[in-house]
């Protein structure tokens, strides 16, 4: 079978997995194991020579399972499945999307080091840059969408430690209002600090957009990270990251795992590869929906603005030119803000029936929250208003229920805010 020509969706049952290495069966089984018997001692000793580097493996030699820290085939097969949606070279998982972040973070800053950030990124990874990296000496500043490169790097000069930028890390589109950020530009950023003996990483969390819709290693970015929690997994029930890139990258990534230990268990291992197989039908289905949602919303009496990549302002040509660039779909995550404040913006949430009052995105049932007093609630209050975070503004993350009834929903509790 040439993976190379076929597409990632009629790989996800199959690619990576020897069906004779396990009775035939035709489903990966779970490895709920904690170590592997070496069949001598020779070939304990080979393994720990590639897993430690003591040398470089043979030109067909796989790395020999060992313990389950290091590999499990559940985590293995599952992470060459997500190479192939992004096309990286290798794929870390972990058992969640805030791991995988804070793995990236420490691998590859040091103290004195500049991270450059995106504002609004998660709430975790805000909280992690500002209150975490800042204890081991990292200096850290961020930057708005929307600001331009020579904005950008005004902010870099003014930090005083432009020579020591390290990493650039962003979130686009940004959550929960999807405004976009420009990669290329970011990449020729990271480029423009970059010297021989010093590259600067660019890092992108595609959690909103990936694996299907955002490619982030075809822009130049360095690495790409993901909350699997979210499309990935799809179904509210398991939390899970994932870290993509080079394989030189990967290597290291994959060092510092196997010491903080956090990678995903066998059995989440197993979720994540039943939730591949639906990947790209539940997405589509996803988006379709939020394309008949935004239809819907556009112009209901009581909604005052909507922030959807499939229907941004024809005369906004900077946000236009990167989302025909960066993005091949315009997603099933929008935004909206009611006619009022936070009354009217509770009074809708309450009156949701079908659609369920929660946080999280990307997942099989559609769900609602309040960004100001729910996952930004610890964002500085003065920021929240500047990014447009204000108490009216409701955020939807759409599934895969029929489009009718999830309208039908909205029309009741938008009907009960007047
Ligand atoms: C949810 C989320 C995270 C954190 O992932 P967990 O799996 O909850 O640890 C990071 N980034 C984005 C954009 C997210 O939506």
């Amino acid at each position: 079978m040439d993976h190379k020509k076929m597409h990632p969706e009629s790989l996800m049952m199959s690619y990576g997995y020897k069906p004779e290495l396990s009775e035939g069966s035709i489903k990966c089984p779970i490895f709920q194991t904690s170590t592997f018997v070496f069949k001598t001692a020779e070939e304990g000793k080979a393994f720990f020579e590639v897993a430690y580097g003591l040398r470089e493996k043979d030109e067909h030699e796989e790395l020999g399972l060992i313990y389950s820290r290091l590999n499990n085939p559940d985590l293995e097969i599952l992470e060459n499945r997500l190479c192939l949606w992004d096309g990286a070279d290798d794929c870390a998982v972990f058992e969640s999307g805030m791991s995988a972040i804070s793995t990236v973070l420490m691998e590859f800053l040091q103290p004195g080091d500049l991270l450059l950030y995106s504002n609004p990124v998660y709430g975790g990874t805000d909280h992690f840059i500002k209150q975490v990296l800042t204890k081991f000496g990292i200096h850290v500043v961020g930057f708005k969408t929307g600001q331009s490169q020579e904005e950008i790097e005004q902010i870099i000069q003014d930090s005083g430690h432009g020579d020591r930028l390290a990493m650039i890390y962003v979130e686009t589109p940004a959550n929960p209002t999807n405004d976009l950020i420009d990669l290329r530009s970011c990449s020729n950023l990271a480029r423009k600090y970059s010297h021989d003996d010093h590259k600067v990483l660019l890092t992108v969390d595609n959690t909103y957009m990936g694996p299907l819709w955002q490619h982030p290693l075809k822009h130049g970015a360095d690495l790409v990270i993901y909350s699997a929690t979210k499309y990935i997994g799809g179904h509210s029930d398991v939390i899970a990251g994932a870290c993509l890139g080079s394989a030189g990258l990967m290597q290291r990534v994959k060092a510092l795992r196997t010491f903080l230990g956090n990678m995903a268990g066998p059995w989440t291992g197993w979720l994540l590869m039943r939730s591949l197989e639906t990947l790209k039908v539940r997405m589509e289905k996803q988006a379709t929906n939020a394309a008949k949602i935004a239809e819907f919303l556009e112009g209901h009496p009581a909604i005052e603005r909507i922030y959807y990549l499939g229907s941004l302002p024809a005369d906004d040509e900077r946000n236009q030119e990167i989302f025909q660039r960066q993005c091949t779909s315009a997603g099933a995550m929008l935004s909206f803000d009611v006619k009022g404040g936070e009354k009217e913006a509770f009074r809708f949430l309450n009156n949701l029936k079908l659609i369920r009052l929660a946080v999280s995105l990307g997942s099989t049932e559609s769900l609602a929250q309040h960004p100001a007093s729910m996952t930004h609630a610890g964002v500085d209050p003065e920021l929240r208003q500047e990014l447009g975070i204000t108490d009216k503004l409701v955020r939807l993350s759409v599934g895969v229920e029929h489009s009718d009834d999830l309208i039908d929903d909205l029309k009741r509790a938008l009907t009960a805010i007047s």
